[in-house]
């Protein structure tokens, strides 16, 4: 067990989100919504900023999805909704689903300043067959966001309902931290930040095998934290090859080659057939 912070003993959160008296005690598949509190959710484009995230990237999601024929895509953790976003202007037909209202709120009011309707759902990737009656070329579930899944069960329930809405030769886009480097190296501050907002501190404030809680610090003074399940590479990777995806590849930093723990963020590219 590793605990990261310097300062006093766990503090509760006065910005509404609510982890009880015990924090690192919050290892619940169902809290996401609890963590994505609208504060949160309105500063959250602060912690991502769009144009310096958009230059990281370049264009690999777009050119994996292109390579592969895509046309229709189903965004399953939309956020604030900048991939939905990046898509629909590179001329995909995109439909954003999430399970936070909020975030969907947010995504919506950020496509339309930008001239965009997004077509929103909200669901949850556990149950996401009873909202999604469509097929789609591929799922994209980017920016960390299956480590929100705390046990086995939901995250093979959830994988099976991407698997499901994918036509017979899809493909799931799926990124995680580098949790294996975390785990077995700790934090390295040095980490250049997938999400590239420049005047927020992202950091773990505590890790053990079961939970890595990262605190956010604005320049407010305000400050979140999100409980996340940390998970290993060649886990995931079995899980995605066990309910089903036939090919996997996974990436390091957008590198096809890369040493085991020194990207920041492993991006799976998963075929279906
Ligand atoms: N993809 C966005 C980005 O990169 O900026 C958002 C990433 S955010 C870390 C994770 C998102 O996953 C949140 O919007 C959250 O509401 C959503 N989420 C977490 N667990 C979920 C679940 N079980 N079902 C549906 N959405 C979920």
């Amino acid at each position: 067990m590793q605990n990261v912070e310097t300062g006093n003993a766990y503090y509760l959160s006065k910005f509404n989100q609510s982890f009880g008296d015990k924090p690192t005690e919050v290892r619940d598949t169902e809290h996401y919504k609890d963590e994505y509190v609208t504060t949160f959710v309105e500063k959250w484009d602060q912690l991502i900023d769009w144009d310096r995230r958009w230059e990281t990237e370049g264009n690999f999601f777009i050119e994996q999805l292109r390579v592969r024929g895509v046309k229709k895509v189903l965004d399953v953790a939309t956020g604030t909704g900048f991939h939905s976003v990046r898509l629909l202007e590179s001329g995909f037909d995109v439909v954003s689903a999430d399970g936070s209202p909020a975030m969907l709120a947010k995504a919506f009011e950020n496509a339309k300043a930008r001239g965009h309707i997004l077509r929103t759902v909200q669901a949850d990737w556990r149950w996401l067959n009873r909202t999604i009656h469509e097929q789609f070329d591929a799922v994209i579930c980017l920016g960390n966001s299956f480590t929100h899944l705390f046990n086995e069960r939901d995250r093979r329930k959830a994988l099976a309902e991407y698997y499901a809405t994918l036509n017979h030769d899809g493909l799931l886009i799926l990124d995680q931290r580098n949790y294996d480097s975390i785990l077995d190296e700790g934090y390295n501050s040095k980490h250049k930040y997938y999400y590239c907002g420049e005047s927020v501190v992202a950091e773990p404030e505590y890790i053990d095998s079961g939970l890595t809680r990262f605190r956010y610090f604005f320049p407010d003074g305000s400050q979140y934290h999100l409980n996340m399940f940390p998970l290993r590479k060649q886990y995931l990777r079995r899980l995605l090859h066990e309910v089903g995806f036939q090919k996997i590849e996974t990436f390091g930093d957008f590198q096809e080659t890369f040493k085991a723990n020194e990207p920041d963020f492993l991006i799976h590219v998963a075929e279906k057939e």
